[in-house]
């Protein structure tokens, strides 16, 4: 027997979430599989939302993975190429790019004049990260236009603040402004403008975080969204002891009994990618029920309180999140957000499906 800690992914939640946004909006959705799919696996989770209208993601690689495994969506590169040795590839494989910088559209002028690409040009409405500044965007357009190799030009934004009130309004009247002023397709919204702004849907929606399941907003939760959670991180107790009154547990002895306890020791740690800043106190599940954690997590381990739960015993269940245990709840407490947390599984953690 090995190790008990694994990732369980639920393809049937990563369909019913797409169908979730299906149901938002009329846009066409362009699903975010970066960071090998926030942590789930890039080939299967593409595989379940396989009735999404294209995939965005980082890696040219992962993107030609794709089209050999045989997904003839749209396949979008999110921070287009990083070299010219790349731009190639794009018409090989019909890959869209993201142009985003002036040396990009070096590359671009440099690339012959044949082929087929399709951009998606970036114009920065002040998250001040990736894009052009909207007054270099006509001399941009020109130049596109000027470019036999360009098929097709996508106008897109990424918010900085869609996850609270008000929070798209400037950057959205900025992108509108310039979208007026050329006509083409639209993309704009991540999964809180898309759960929250209807108003910046546009021809392309971009949910990444909703997909699998997880909340992006802090005061509403996944499940009044609407959304099922889908990757389930457990392990089992691996040993448990009790200990008397005064006695401390872990690494510097960060908690301290003040009476006299059963704690359990779960095979899973911050080297699985479970965050080594979890306080005392975050939630965990033993056998289905709540209970916390106490002091440090360790690299391969971690000891939860086992006081209320004499029947939990080694080998009993533990689910660090996933099904009812909301992998935001766990963020919350280490003072993170669920994305942190999913894109850090560990690659030692075994998937399963
Ligand atoms: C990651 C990303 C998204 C998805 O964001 P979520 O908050 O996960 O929905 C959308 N657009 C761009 C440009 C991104 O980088």
């Amino acid at each position: 027997m090995s190790r008990p800690i694994q990732a369980r992914i639920d393809l049937s939640a990563l369909e019913r979430n797409l169908h979730t946004v299906r149901r938002l909006t009329r846009a066409r959705i362009m699903a975010v599989i970066k960071a090998n799919a926030y942590g789930h696996g890039l080939l299967h989770t593409a595989e379940a939302l396989q009735a999404a209208d294209g995939f965005a993601l980082l890696n040219i690689g992962d993107a030609v993975r794709l089209r050999e495994a045989g997904f003839r969506q749209t396949i979008l590169l999110l921070e287009g190429v990083f070299g010219a040795e790349e731009m190639p590839l794009l018409a090989e494989y019909d890959l869209a790019a993201v142009l985003h910088s002036p040396h990009q559209l070096a590359m671009l002028d440099a690339y012959p004049r044949r082929g087929s690409l399709s951009l998606w040009l970036k114009v920065n409405t002040g998250m001040n990260r990736l894009g052009f500044e909207p007054q270099a965007l006509p001399a941009v357009m020109s130049q596109l236009k000027e470019h036999a190799a360009v098929r097709d030009v996508t106008l897109m934004t990424h918010f900085a603040n869609a996850d609270i009130a008000g929070g798209v309004a400037v950057q959205l009247e900025r992108f509108n402004t310039l979208a007026a002023a050329f006509n083409m397709p639209r993309s704009l919204a991540n999964s809180a403008a898309l759960l929250r702004y209807p108003a910046t849907h546009g021809d392309w929606v971009r949910p990444g975080i909703m997909l699998y399941g997880s909340s992006p907003f802090a005061e509403t939760s996944a499940r009044d969204l609407g959304l099922r959670p889908v990757m389930t991180l457990s392990s089992e107790i691996i040993s448990v002891r009790d200990i008397q009154s005064g006695e401390t547990v872990g690494y510097g002895g960060l908690f301290r009994a003040d009476r006299r306890m059963r704690i359990g020791v779960v095979a899973c740690g911050y080297a699985d990618g479970y965050p080594r800043h979890a306080p005392t106190g975050t939630p965990v599940l033993v056998n289905g029920q709540r209970t916390r954690t106490l002091g440090r997590v360790s690299m391969d381990m971690l000891s939860v309180d086992l006081s209320a739960l004499p029947d939990a015993d080694v080998g009993s269940r533990v689910v660090l999140w996933g099904g009812e245990l909301p992998v935001d709840e766990v963020a919350r407490s280490a003072e993170t957000i669920s994305y942190e947390l999913l894109c850090a599984l560990a690659a030692r953690v075994p998937v399963t499906v």
